[in-house]
C-alpha cells in the first residue's frame, strides 16, 4: 500500500481538481484519481469544447452576415473537420492546464480507475490491469456524469449518438434530429443548424429549454425557426430504426404520430451520475434516486466519505461543482464554510441568442406567493446591442414588490452570459431594486439593460 494521503479526490473535473488544489492550498497531502483526462467532461467533453464549436458557428454566421456590417467576403464555406479539430486542440490546451495546476500545487495524479473500499482506502486499477491501494483522512467522490440513454432510443454512438460523439463526427450530417432542447441540445442544434445541417428539435416538454423562463423559451424558438430549426415541443420520440442508410425516427407529437427520416440522432436527455462500480455499496454510502445523498458539507452517511459535483443532488453544471469542492475542503480543514445556496447558481446557454438566468422565474416568483414587479427591456432599444447587430431578446428581471428583493434575472441575446455575474452579485449581497436603478451603469454596453430592466420594474423607464 502507498503512504497515506490527506486528501484523496475520485474524478478530476472542476469539481475534484478544484478541490484538490483548494486541499493542497491548506497544507494538505493530495491526491487526485483520473482513469481518463484531467479537466474531467468539462474541459474535454463538456463546457469548454462546445464553447469552442459555438464560436466557429458564430463565426460562420458573421461571414454569411458580413454585408450587413457594409463588409464584402468572397464565398465562405465551413470547413467541418478543421471546426472539431480546433474544439480538440482547445480541450487538450486547457487539460494540459490542468495538469499544470496539479503540479505547481504539488498534487499527486494517479492514473487508473479507482474503487472506493472501506476503512479509508481505495484500489486504482491502471491501464495494464495492476491495481494499487491508497489510503486517506478524506475521500472525496467525484466521478461526474454521463449521458442519459433513454430506453426507446438505444445509443449505437454511430447513427444515434451522445454529446460526445457530436463533438467529433467525422464527417458533417445532412440532417440530425436532436432529443431534448436542455443546454446540451440547443447548443448543438446551434452549432449544426448554422454550418448547414437541416436540424430537428424534438421536446417532451410544452417548451424549449423548459426550466427557463416560458418567454425565453419563445423567445429562442422564434430565433431557431429563423435559423432554420424545425421544434416539436410536447412530442416524444417512441423509436428509431436504423436499419437503413441512415435514420428513421417515430415522434408522438401534439398533431398525430410522425416519421423523420435523418442521418443521425443526437440523444441530449439529461446527464445521469457516475455512482455505478466504484465502491458505493461495499463503503456502504447512501444513495437516493441516482445521487449520492450528502449534508450541506457534502459529507457522506461514512465518515471521512464525501461526494460533490454531478453525483450529487445540485445542479449539474461545472460552478456549482467547483463551489462545493471548495466548500467541502475548507470544512474538512476546520474554516469557515457556508453552505451553498442553489436558489442563486446562475445557469447559462451559450446558443445563439445566448440564454442567462438565476433565480426565480415569474411563474415559480407566483407560484411562491410573491407579489412581483416585472420588468422587461428589449435589446432592439440598447445602442450596444444595435451597434453590435444584435437587437434580438431581452432582459427580465423580477423583484419582490414589497422590500424589492431581486428575485430572478433571465435574459436572451448577445453576450448575455456575461451579464448574469452581476445578478448573482446583487442577490448575494441581498440588494434592492432601489440599488440597481441607483448603480451608474456603463455606456454603451449589454448590461445597462439590466438597469433599464429594472427601471421598467419600477416605472421609472427613460428609454422605452
Ligand atoms: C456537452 C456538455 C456541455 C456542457 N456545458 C457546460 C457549460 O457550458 N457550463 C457548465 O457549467 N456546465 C456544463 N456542462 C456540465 C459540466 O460539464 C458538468 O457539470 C461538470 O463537468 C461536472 O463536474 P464533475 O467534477 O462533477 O465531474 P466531471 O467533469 O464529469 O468529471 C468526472 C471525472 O471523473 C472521472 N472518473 C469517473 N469515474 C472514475 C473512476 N472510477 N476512477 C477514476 N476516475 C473516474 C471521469 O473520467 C471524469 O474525468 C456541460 C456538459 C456537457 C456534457
Amino acid at each position: 500500500m502507498a503512504s497515506p494521503y490527506d486528501v484523496i479526490v475520485l474524478g478530476s473535473g472542476p469539481g475534484g481538481y478544484v478541490a484538490a488544489i483548494r486541499a493542497s492550498q491548506l497544507g494538505m497531502k493530495t491526491a487526485v484519481v483520473e482513469r481518463e483526462s484531467l479537466g474531467g467532461i468539462c474541459l474535454n467533453w463538456g463546457c469548454i469544447p462546445t464553447k469552442a464549436l459555438l464560436k466557429s458557428a458564430q463565426v460562420f454566421e458573421y461571414i454569411k452576415h458580413a454585408k450587413d456590417y457594409g463588409i464584402t467576403v468572397g464565398d465562405s464555406n465551413a470547413d467541418f473537420n478543421a471546426v472539431i479539430k480546433r474544439s480538440r486542440g482547445v480541450a487538450e490546451s486547457m487539460s494540459k492546464g490542468v495538469q499544470f495546476l496539479m503540479k505547481k500545487n504539488k498534487i499527486d495524479v494517479i492514473y487508473g480507475t479507482g474503487k472506493l473500499k472501506p476503512g479509508k482506502k481505495l484500489d486504482v486499477t491502471d491501464k495494464d490491469g495492476k491495481a494499487t491501494e491508497y489510503s486517506a483522512k478524506h475521500i472525496i467522490i467525484a466521478t461526474g456524469g454521463r449521458a442519459r440513454e433513454l430506453p426507446a432510443v438505444p445509443i449505437d454512438g454511430q447513427k444515434v449518438i451522445e454529446y460526445r460523439k457530436a463533438m467529433v463526427l467525422e464527417k458533417q450530417p445532412a440532417s440530425m434530429l436532436v432529443i431534448g432542447s436542455g443546454a446540451i441540445g440547443v447548443e448543438f442544434a446551434y452549432v449544426y443548424a448554422s454550418m448547414g445541417t437541416k436540424v430537428t428539435i424534438v421536446e417532451f416538454m410544452p417548451n424549449i429549454v423548459p426550466v427557463e423562463d416560458e418567454e425565453i423559451s419563445k423567445e429562442l424558438a422564434k430565433q431557431y425557426k429563423k435559423l432554420g430549426v424545425d421544434i416539436y415541443t410536447s412530442s416524444e420520440v417512441t423509436k428509431v430504426d436504423t436499419s437503413g442508410s441512415g435514420c428513421k425516427v417515430f415522434v408522438k407529437t401534439k398533431e398525430g404520430e410522425k416519421t423523420f427520416e435523418v442521418d443521425v440522432v443526437l440523444s441530449a436527455a439529461g446527464v445521469v451520475s457516475n455512482i455505478e462500480n466504484i465502491g458505493l455499496e461495499e463503503v456502504g454510502i447512501k444513495t437516493e434516486k441516482g445521487k449520492i445523498v450528502t449534508d450541506d458539507f457534502y459529507r457522506t452517511n461514512v465518515e471521512g466519505y464525501y461526494a460533490i459535483g454531478d453525483v450529487t443532488k445540485g445542479q449539474a453544471l461545472a460552478h456549482v461543482a467547483s463551489a462545493e469542492g471548495i466548500i467541502c475542503v475548507d470544512k474538512i480543514a476546520g474554516h469557515h464554510a457556508e453552505p451553498l445556496n442553489y436558489n442563486n447558481i446562475p445557469g447559462c446557454t451559450y446558443c445563439s441568442p445566448e440564454i442567462a438566468s438565476v433565480g426565480y422565474t415569474e411563474k415559480a416568483a407566483r407560484e411562491a406567493g410573491y407579489d412581483i414587479k416585472v420588468g422587461k427591456f428589449p435589446f432592439t432599444a440598447s445602442g450596444k446591442a444595435k451597434a453590435a447587430g444584435a437587437p434580438e431578446g431581452f432582459v427580465k428581471v423580477i423583484f419582490d414588490a414589497k422590500y424589492g428583493e431581486f428575485l430572478g434575472a433571465h435574459m436572451i441575446g448577445y453576450n448575455v452570459t456575461e451579464l448574469i455575474a452581476e445578478v448573482v452579485a446583487a442577490r448575494k449581497l441581498e440588494t434592492t431594486g432601489h440599488e440597481i436603478l441607483t448603480a451608474v451603469h456603463p455606456h454603451p454596453t449589454m448590461s445597462e439593460a439590466v438597469k433599464e430592466a429594472t427601471e421598467v420594474a419600477y416605472g421609472e423607464a427613460i428609454h422605452l
